[in-house]
């Protein structure tokens, strides 16, 4: 059934707006009001998406005119530029996010695809002249049809920056985005289908779950799956991946220490860690969720972050004056607030207790205060496991050896922040510890053309710079043997 994306939102496959069977509620998270209905995509719509995909790979010249790669890829960006009000707009209704977060997401779009536009036209492989006769080269191919999996903390950011490279690359793409954001993506599948000169079935985005997500990465028309989500998806995804030797690009789950040594200046150094907590109410990959301090700095850390996180304005994206939305779901708010008890319960301090907003207008949706503990015991879940909420473990340290080794003792290593006046503790910390991303003094700041991703249990592969490209093509060296030109 072919429908407009204006009442139901609707998948974008082979250029057309596509129905399903089944049609549930959006929901706004701030209210519990219903904002929308969206089509739940199912196995059908996956193969649907991946059959335009796996034609158009075939039969259109994306996979050869790079040129129009990079057009395409810029007028996308601009496409996203004047979108970016009703994208803001529509993160704030659907996903909670305030809008100058929202703002900051839809800001990463036009600059990626930017980026990968560039690196559509720097394809240059490389040759050699082995020994004298013999002449290698490598030409680079894009692999097929790209399964992209995104999650619902950052559907329009987190889909285009695997999006972008695929494009890039000459892959067509199946975008496989998160129910809780179906209206976004209804409106992101809008922006980017409807780009000038981009051929039908080249990008196909679906609205679905661990259903649809999992008809990509079982498919053997997806030779490459590029999945942004949890660690705990992630082995899954990669696990059964494995099956059909396909590659796998995944960005995972992160549990990202903040290091204070004594001579951090803590003026600017609070109001940082501040939003490395609030920033999407603390459900961001990165989230700055373990802080560490120098014992000598302790007490006066204390009580100034906990004025700061107790000023906190917790409120709906539809009011200017919040500082900090909802979170994704009750079922979220109950889980956040569960893994608070069991830390209290096994003695970990509260100087901030925050949790559940119970009071006027904000109980009726899903708001959570942001919470500081204190604890000794790093082996405590509330400090190993990720809560995906506003929630802040603090420990002290007496050393630079003490503060790299706690930051370590963790399965994840995304990202991490450290500061310091200090610039010689600033690199000797920053080369010891185990993280993809460290900013000295700062927060994640991701800049396309630097490499992100994650260590150990964060991931595998990297996402943007110039290692991103590499998870949508093969590398395929063809040896020439001409012989030796015979002298005269
Ligand atoms: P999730 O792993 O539960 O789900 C992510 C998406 O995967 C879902 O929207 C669903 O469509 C799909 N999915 C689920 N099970 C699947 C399966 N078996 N096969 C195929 N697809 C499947 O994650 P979430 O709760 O939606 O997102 C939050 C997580 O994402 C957090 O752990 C967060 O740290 C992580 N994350 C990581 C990054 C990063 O760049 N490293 C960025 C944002 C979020």
């Amino acid at each position: 059934m072919t429908t407009t994306a204006t009442t139901v939102a609707t998948h974008w496959i082979d250029g057309q707006w596509v129905d399903s069977e089944e049609h549930r509620d959006s929901v706004n998270p701030a209210t519990g009001e219903t904002i929308g209905t969206y089509a739940m995509g199912t196995q059908a719509e996956a193969q649907q998406a991946i059959d335009a995909a796996k034609r158009s790979f075939r039969e259109s010249t994306w996979r050869t005119d790079r040129a129009l790669r990079a057009r395409v890829l810029n007028r996308m960006a601009e496409r996203f530029e004047q979108r970016t009000d009703d994208l803001v707009e529509i993160l704030g209704l659907e996903n909670g996010k305030v809008h100058e977060q929202g703002a900051l997401e839809v800001a990463f779009a036009p600059e990626t695809l930017r980026f990968n536009a560039a690196l559509a036209l720097t394809d240059v492989g490389t040759n050699s002249v082995v020994t004298e006769g013999e002449l290698s080269m490598v030409v680079r191919q894009p692999v097929g049809v790209a399964g992209i999996i995104a999650p619902w903390n950052s559907p329009v950011a987190l889909g285009i920056r695997s999006l972008g490279p695929a494009l890039a690359a000459g892959c067509t793409a199946v975008l496989n985005l998160p129910t809780q954001t179906a209206q976004t993506n209804a409106l992101t599948a809008e922006v980017v289908g409807g780009t000038e000169e981009l051929p039908p079935g080249v990008v196909n985005v679906i609205t679905g779950g661990h259903v649809s997500g999992d008809v990509l990465v079982r498919s053997p028309d997806v030779p490459t799956i590029s999945f942004t989500g949890s660690t705990k998806t992630g082995a899954l995804i990669g696990a059964t991946a494995a099956q059909g030797w396909k590659r796998v690009g995944l960005e995972l789950g992160g549990k990202t220490p903040m290091i204070l040594f004594g001579d951090a200046d803590l003026d600017q150094a609070l109001p940082i860690v501040v939003s490395a907590l609030i920033v999407f109410s603390g459900q961001f990959c990165m989230t700055g969720s373990r802080l560490l301090v120098h014992e000598r700095i302790a007490d006066e850390v204390r009580s100034k972050l906990g004025e700061l996180l107790e000023a906190v304005k917790v409120g709906p994206a539809a009011d200017p004056e919040s500082e900090m939305g909802p979170i994704i779901s009750r079922r979220d708010v109950e889980r956040i607030d569960g893994a608070v008890n069991d830390a209290i319960a096994r003695g970990a301090h509260v100087i901030v207790r925050g949790g559940p907003a119970t009071e006027g207008s904000l109980a009726a949706g899903n708001f959570y205060r942001p919470t500081l503990l204190e604890v000794s015991d790093n082996s405590l879940s509330i400090v190993q496991e990720e809560v995906f909420g506003p929630v802040l473990t603090m420990q002290t340290f007496s050393t630079e050896a003490e503060a790299i080794a706690l930051a370590n003792d963790s399965i994840y290593g995304l990202s991490a922040s450290v500061f310091t006046r200090d610039v010689d503790v600033s690199l000797r910390v920053a080369l010891g510890l185990e993280a993809g991303s460290v900013w000295v003094n700062d927060w994640a700041r991701l800049h396309d053309q630097f490499e992100e991703g994650g260590f150990k249990a964060s991931g595998v592969g990297r996402m943007r710079g110039f290692a991103v490209i590499d998870d949508f093509i093969e590398f395929k060296h063809i040896r020439l043997n001409p012989g030796v030109t015979p002298t005269a």
